[in-house]
C-alpha cells in the first residue's frame, strides 16, 4: 500500500481502494467541531478554520504516448497561512477530489502548528492513477500541472511536497518546471527533492521515523516499552516500512506487515528487512512471506501497537469493533474515520493522531526549506537529531494537554494546534 517512491502517507500507493463513506473533509470538520467544543477558543476563529482560504482548480492537457491528447483535473487547496507559507503534499491518485484536498489541507494546518513550524496548510493533487501513465507521460503531467499552479506556489507562498503517488522524482520535475519559468534555480519551491538538487538527507525516511519515535514514547507512556511490545503495520511503503524497521531495530516484535497483496505474519516477530518495501519491490510482501494473513486480519490482531500506514479510512465503523490492539498510532493521513474514532474511544482504545505521529515528513521538509534558502546542506545525522528533538517537543506539548483532562489524544493535539493558530489569528486580526 505504500509506494515508497511515494512519500508519506504518502505514505503510499494507490491501493487498496479505501472506504469512501466518510470524506476527508467530513472527518476533518467533525474533528475540528469536536475539539472546538472542548476548548476555550474564540468561535469566530473556529468559523474561519472550517473553510479553506482558496481552492485552485486547473485543467491539465497532456500528450499521451500514442499522440492523443488527454485532459486531467488538478487541485491545490490552501487552507490557512496565518503562521507562514502554505505547505503540503501533491497526490496523484484516482480518488483525488476538491473535498479531499480541502480536508487534507486542514490537517496540514494543524500538523504544522502541532510541530510549531512556521508554515500553514495546503494539499493538492491530480485525478489520475499514475500506474496508467508511462514515465514520459508522468513527467509531462507534472510539468504542465506545475505550470498551471505556478502563480500560486513559490518558496514564500506555498511549498508543495510528495504525497500518495508522487515522489522525489516528481518534485525534481516540479522544481525544474517552476525554475525554468522564473529564469533562476529556486530549490525552495518544493520539498522532498533528491539531495543532489537541494533535497534533504533523511527526508524520505522522516515520516516513518516520526511514527516510530511517537510509537516508542507512547509505549513507554503506557508502561509497555518496545522490548515488550508487539506491533502490526498496515502498509509497507515510505511510512510503514521505515516505521516497522526502526521499531524492529529498537527492540519491538513486529508480528505483521502488509501491502495490497496481504500481510506477512509471524507471531515470533518478522525480520522486517527481509520483507521488500514498496520501493524495493512493489506488491511483494505476501509473496515474500512464509505465513500470510489478510489485511482485515492484520487490523484485528491482538497486538500492543497497531500502525495503519497505508491509506485513509482503513478503520471505519464497519471494523472498529474488531480492533484488538491496545493502542493505534496513525501512520497514514486519516486512517481512522470520525465514526470509528468514537467507537474506539468508547472501547478505551487510544488513537495517537496522524497530525502528530507522521509529522516528521513536513518537519524535515521545513529543514529542507531552511537548507535551500541558506544554500547549506545538513548531514543525515543532524537531520535525525533535530527531528528527534522536534518530535519530543511536540509529544511533550500534546502529552501535557492530554494529562489535563479526559480528552482523547486527537483532541489534545488539536488543542495544541488550535491554541497556537488562534493566538496567531488574534495577534494579526482580521483584514481589512
Ligand atoms: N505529504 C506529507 C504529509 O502529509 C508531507 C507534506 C510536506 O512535507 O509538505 O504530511
Amino acid at each position: 500500500m505504500s509506494s515508497d517512491t511515494s512519500d508519506q502517507s504518502t505514505v503510499d500507493n494507490p491501493e487498496p481502494v479505501p472506504d469512501t463513506t466518510e470524506s476527508a473533509l467530513a472527518t476533518a470538520r467533525h474533528q475540528l467541531e469536536r475539539a472546538a467544543s472542548l476548548l476555550d477558543i474564540d468561535p469566530n476563529v473556529v468559523e474561519r478554520f472550517r473553510y479553506p482560504d482558496v481552492v485552485h482548480e486547473v485543467t491539465i492537457p497532456i500528450e499521451r504516448d500514442d499522440g492523443g491528447v488527454e485532459v486531467f483535473r488538478g487541485y491545490r487547496a490552501q487552507h490557512d497561512s496565518v503562521r507562514g507559507p502554505y505547505k503540503g503534499g501533491i497526490r496523484f491518485h484516482p480518488h483525488v477530489s476538491r473535498e479531499e484536498c480541502i480536508g487534507l489541507s486542514m490537517w496540514m494546518t494543524w500538523k504544522c502548528a502541532v510541530m510549531d513550524i512556521p508554515f500553514g496548510g495546503a494539499k493538492g493533487g491530480v485525478v489520475v492513477d499514475p500506474k496508467d501513465l508511462s514515465d514520459g507521460e508522468r513527467e509531462r503531467l507534472t510539468r504542465r500541472f506545475t505550470d498551471e499552479i505556478r502563480n500560486v506556489i513559490g518558496p514564500t507562498t506555498d511549498i508543495p511536497a510528495p504525497d500518495m503517488g508522487t515522489d522525489a522524482e516528481t518534485m525534481s520535475w516540479m522544481m525544474d518546471a517552476y525554475s525554468m519559468q522564473e529564469a533562476e534555480t529556486i530549490p525552495g519551491v518544493v520539498t522532498g527533492k533528491p539531495p543532489v538538487i537541494g533535497g534533504s538527507e533523511g527526508r524520505a525516511g522522516a515520516p516513518g521515523r516520526s511514527v516510530a519515535i511517537i510509537a516508542r514514547e507512547v509505549a513507554e507512556y503506557y508502561d509497555s516499552p518496545l522490548a515488550e511490545s508487539t506491533v502490526a503495520v498496515q502498509g509497507f511503503g515510505s511510512v510503514g516500512a521505515n516505521a516497522a524497521r526502526l521499531l524492529d531495530d529498537w527492540g519491538a516484535t513486529v508480528v505483521a506487515v502488509s501491502d495490497v497483496t496481504g500481510a506477512a505474519y509471524d507471531p515470533d516477530g518478522l525480520d522486517t528487512r527481509a520483507v521488500p518495501s514498496h520501493e524495493e519491490q512493489p506488491e511483494a510482501v505476501a509473496r515474500s512471506a512464509d505465513r500470510t494473513i489478510g489485511n482485515d486480519e492484520l487490523l484485528a490482531l491482538d497486538v500492543d501497537l497497531l500502525v495503519p500506514a497505508a491509506v485513509g479510512n482503513a478503520i471505519t465503523e464497519a471494523n472498529a469493533a474488531d480492533v484488538r490492539a491496545d493502542v493505534i498510532v496513525e501512520g497514514a493521513n486519516g486512517p481512522v474515520t470520525f465514526a470509528a474514532g468514537e467507537i474506539l474511544a468508547e472501547r478505551g482504545v487510544p488513537v495517537i493522531p496522524d497530525i502528530l505521529a507522521n509529522a516528521g515528513g513536513v518537519t524535515v521538509s521545513y529543514f529542507e526549506w531552511l537548507q535551500d534558502i541558506n544554500r547549506r546542506a545538513w548531514s543525515e545525522e543532524r537531520v535525525n537529531e533535530e527531528l528527534e528533538t522536534e518530535m519530543l517537543a511536540a509529544w511533550d506539548a500534546v502529552r501535557t494537554e492530554f494529562e489535563r483532562g479526559d480528552a482523547s489524544w486527537r483532541d489534545a493535539a488539536y488543542a495544541v494546534a488550535l491554541g497556537r493558530l488562534a493566538e496567531a489569528h488574534e495577534a494579526r486580526g482580521l483584514w481589512p
